[in-house]
């Protein structure tokens, strides 16, 4: 195989100076470096230029290229200080500084690299507000997403006309040598013009505009289990956005916040319920209908009732949403005063403020204060 002149793979004229050698360099390795480069033959091109550079570059090469041309740098025919093969031990310039300068500091092109990559979708989280009934006996919901699904005309592929991918010929991968002060070795780049796939697509998917997924509205129900309180998550398999490039769907999760009822107040499984009583139902005792989750019970109101006088229902609370059990009901009283009396009821209170309506805790509570 004819090797190219290396004057003439770098452009420049056989007495050019280091600068002027160095500026070529830089620009062909930019114009064909094998991860940014669209030429056809990108990393053949890449590599000869770098051959080329790494022995113009350095003066005691470059001397021994002039007078010998390639030959003074094939299998021992050097004299001295020669070289054989791929010791390009006088390169020194940072590749990566190269591009750095390109797409600012480091190596810019990670994300666009994995644009063709396939990849799970991502998770969705709503938010979903349920009535204190619809979250304690559990119900279904229609819940309106709008999300990224895989678009119906290409397939979530992007593209039409599928064909091997002319950068790296399917490989999905490039295979450069990379040269530092320390030697050469190969370094294996994800192919950048098809993502890794090793496939390109002759025309872009007007659809999707190539993304592969497209935004859509759409409802679904969802059952959501008894016993749902503010803050629990529910999760709705694969019902999250789209994967890319035949990549599975996220999830969908669901966070519940719960709305107050007006009497019912809820702790964990257990239902709390305040009942208020007149000073006569408390006083006298007395039968009291009130209402539990899901029915209509008779209490027993023992004679002397106080305001906070807790008595529990077992089992009527809220059937956790994961376990069997089921919580209680507390009940608690609270006796009120009536909002206006008649003239009747008012004689009636004042006939009863001259009779000893004392109880032990008001007896205590009189001597302490009358203690001198
Ligand atoms: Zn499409
Ligand atoms: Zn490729």
């Amino acid at each position: 195989m004819n090797k190219k002149d290396y004057y003439e793979v770098l452009g420049v004229s056989k007495n050019a100076s280091d600068d002027e050698i160095k500026s070529a360099f830089r620009k062909l390795a930019k114009k064909y470096h094998p991860d940014i480069s669209k030429e056809a033959n990108a990393e053949e091109k890449f590599k000869e230029v770098q051959e080329a550079y790494a022995v113009l570059s350095d003066p005691n090469k470059r001397k021994q290229y002039d007078q010998f041309g390639h030959a003074a740098f094939s299998g021992g025919q050097a004299g001295g200080g020669g070289f054989s093969g791929f010791d390009f031990s006088g390169f020194d310039v940072d590749l990566d500084d190269i591009l750095g300068s390109m797409f600012g500091r480091g190596f810019g092109f990670s994300s666009s690299s994995r644009k063709n990559a396939r990849s799970r979708g991502d998770d969705l989280l709503y938010h979903l507000k349920l009535s204190f009934e619809e979250a304690v006996f559990g119900c279904r919901k229609d819940v309106k997403i709008n999300t990224n699904v895989t678009c119906p005309d290409c397939n979530g592929l992007g593209g039409h006309d599928e064909t091997t991918c002319e950068v790296c010929h399917g490989s999905g991968t490039i295979t450069s040598e990379q040269r530092t002060i320390l030697g050469s070795f190969l370094s294996k780049t994800t192919c950048t013009a098809c993502g890794g796939t090793g496939r390109t697509f002759k025309s872009r998917c007007q659809t999707c505009n190539g993304k592969g997924r497209i935004k859509k509205n759409s409802t679904i129900t969802v059952k959501v289990p008894s016993g749902i309180n503010t803050g629990m998550r529910l999760r709705v398999s694969g019902k999250g956005e789209a994967g890319t490039n035949g990549g599975s769907p996220g999830d969908l999760y669901l966070e519940f916040e719960i709305a107050d009822h007006e009497f019912f107040k809820r702790e964990e499984d257990d239902i709390y319920l305040t009942v208020p009583l007149t000073i006569t139902e408390a006083v006298l005792g007395c039968k009291k209908d009130i209402r539990t989750l899901d029915s209509v019970v008779t209490l027993n109101v023992k004679a002397g009732t106080n305001s906070g006088t807790k008595q529990r229902i077992r089992g009527k609370g809220v059937k956790n949403t994961t376990s069997n059990h089921t919580g209680d009901m507390y009940i608690i009283f609270d006796v009120i005063l009536p909002d206006k009396l008649s003239r009747e009821q008012k004689s009636l209170f004042e006939k009863l403020a001259n009779t000893n309506l004392e109880n032990s805790t008001y007896t205590k509570f009189q001597k302490f204060v009358n203690k001198r």
